[in-house]
């Protein structure tokens, strides 16, 4: 199950990613032991089905980058018949019997059992699931989107409701017949944040919120005001691009794996060898050039870590999105909002823009860029409210799955929350409960991993900043080579060699924990509001 990443209104809307290499070096040591012959071919199944998926994604880069508009049913028809395609491939009696035969071998290496374990995790959610329930799910997914699209733009909420009641009731199913332990949303987060359990989620999340929103508060409350208005001059959108695509390569995104384009949603796609990611500009708003760019290529860098020679493998594959999330999160923001980055490239900045910096210093600078201020739309939040966005969601989807609150109820919920958590009040439900695409299509379990890749990116930075000498250093002199190797050597060179807890505890010697966030949302930004946090 290859990941794609789409930030703002759209979810990723693809499978897996991969380029071209001799997977099947793994067999060449093996044909004398046990599982040799067995594991050649279950190798070049999933190399197979992997393939399949890659050309899944790209046919969905095309879709929102090149294709004219007319292709659109065409498009959406070849989508359908590789979906039917991979889907055959992976539940095959072939591959059922080999994954039987090779499960629990003996001799297999760490990496080869990774793969084994990880195609039957694929394997048993995949023939759980009866045709009709998918079958079902596609058809009311395409419905339901549409509704919310009406009645968001509406702002009729009503309308909406019965589609999203009756997604719930489909969800709900789905996680019935993959099964779970504890709740039925466990099934569904398990599938983008593969071995999470929602009890340790919504631990960590609460202890979160309780502290976040204080901190906000006292933010909200400083007399401290960052200017904005040094970001929404005339930026000249080509100089933008320019600027934009040469600070991606500073960091370390290869353009001889990959390209960058614009499209309405930013997101990445690809494998190993072809990560592609897009972005988009705003005339009077330099920072999706710079954020939302940057955040793109965190996620591009770490596709083009992994090791090509485990290329259509879940070995080449990346862990989870919370994972993924935490490496876009910790280019975007620790790095790309730091003051050494600044330090770094403001001069540059100011080079490319130099009327519109003229007597900006680098202080008023930085606290724009780090501006905090409550807002209604998720895809808009600062760095510090963005994972109360999340939480709430969460605790929202979870409660609908878990059969603990109605579709008709949502509205009530979502405005007393976002008063609770961030002290605003929507004025309408479009801007409110109806703002977000996932439900509708029915990515329930997706949102969570938004707010884990925060928490993951603070339990990282904290690790690397004891492990690679002269951190901030070396960002206030723009040498990254030392923290992306760093990143390619224990995350994206692992592959899927472990799940997520595991590869966190083994780097930091902890599991999920929100303490070190804090810690650094309280550092960064207490200085910069001038309170005491
Ligand atoms: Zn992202």
């Amino acid at each position: 199950m290859p990941l794609g990443h789409n930030e703002g209104a759209r979810p990723p809307s693809e499978k897996p990613l991969r380029p071209m290499t001799d997977i099947l070096g793994h067999s060449s040591k093996g044909t004398d032991r046990m599982a040799g012959k067995a594991y050649a071919d279950f190798i070049e199944l999933v190399k197979e089905y992997y393939d399949v998926g890659y050309g899944q994604g790209w046919l969905q880069w095309d879709q929102e980058v090149m294709m004219p508009e007319g292709g659109a049913a065409e498009r959406a028809s070849q989508l359908a018949t590789l979906a039917k395609v991979a889907h055959g491939m992976l539940t095959s009696d072939r591959m059922g019997s080999l994954l039987k035969e090779l499960e629990g071998a003996p001799d297999l290496t760490p990496e080869e059992a990774a793969n084994v374990r990880e195609v039957k995790w694929m394997y048993d959610r995949a023939v759980k699931m009866p045709p009709e329930l998918v079958k079902e799910l596609t058809k009311h997914s395409s419905l339901a989107m549409q509704a919310w699209q009406k009645a968001r733009k509406a702002n009729r909420y009503k309308d909406f409701e019965p589609f999203l009641q009756h997604m719930i009731d489909l969800k709900c199913q789905q996680a019935n017949a993959i099964g779970y332990e504890d709740v039925p949303y466990d099934a569904l987060l398990d599938e983008y944040e593969p071995g999470a359990r929602s009890r340790d989620v919504v631990k960590v999340f609460d202890s979160l919120q309780s502290r976040l929103t204080p901190i906000v508060k006292a933010i909200v409350d400083s007399d401290v005001k960052p200017d904005e208005g040094i970001l929404t001059k005339a930026f000249p959108i080509d100089k933008q691009r320019d600027f934009g695509n040469w600070l991606v390569r500073e960091i370390g995104y290869d353009y001889n794996c990959g390209r960058t384009d614009v499209s309405a949603h930013p997101f990445t796609t690809g494998s190993i060898q072809d990560v592609r990611f897009t972005t988009r500009f705003q005339e009077r708003d330099i920072r999706p050039a710079l954020f939302a760019n940057i955040h793109e290529a965190g996620h591009a860098i770490y596709q083009q870590g992994i090791d090509p020679k485990n290329y259509g493998t879940p070995m080449g594959d990346s862990v989870s999105l919370g994972i993924h999330e935490s490496q876009s999160r910790f280019w975007e923001n620790v790095i790309g909002r730091s003051r050494p980055f600044w330090r770094c490239y403001y001069p540059d900045l100011k080079k490319a823009f130099p009327r519109q910096f003229r007597n900006v210093r680098l202080p008023d600078f930085y606290a724009a860029i780090n501006l905090v201020r409550p807002s209604l739309i998720r895809v808009e939040a600062d760095e510090v409210t963005y994972s109360l966005h999340i939480m709430l969601r969460f605790d929202i989807e979870r409660k609908m799955v878990n059969g603990e609150l109605c579709a008709k109820d949502v509205p009530e919920v979502w405005n007393e929350k976002m008063r609770q958590y961030l002290g605003i009040t929507p004025p309408n439900d479009a801007d409110g409960c109806m703002q977000d695409i996932h439900w509708s299509m029915g990515y329930q379990g997706y949102f969570p991993t938004y707010a884990l890749g925060n928490i993951y990116a603070a339990q990282l930075t904290h690790k690397m900043e004891r492990s690679v000498k002269g951190f901030w250093d070396l960002v206030e002199r723009g040498e990254f080579k030392p923290i992306k190797g760093w990143l390619n050597r224990n995350i994206h060179s692992k592959g899927r060699l472990l799940r997520a807890e595991d590869l966190i505890k083994g780097l930091t010697g902890e599991g999920l924990n929100a303490d070190h966030y804090i810690a650094y949302i309280k550092s960064k930004f207490g200085p910069i509001y001038d309170v005491r946090l």
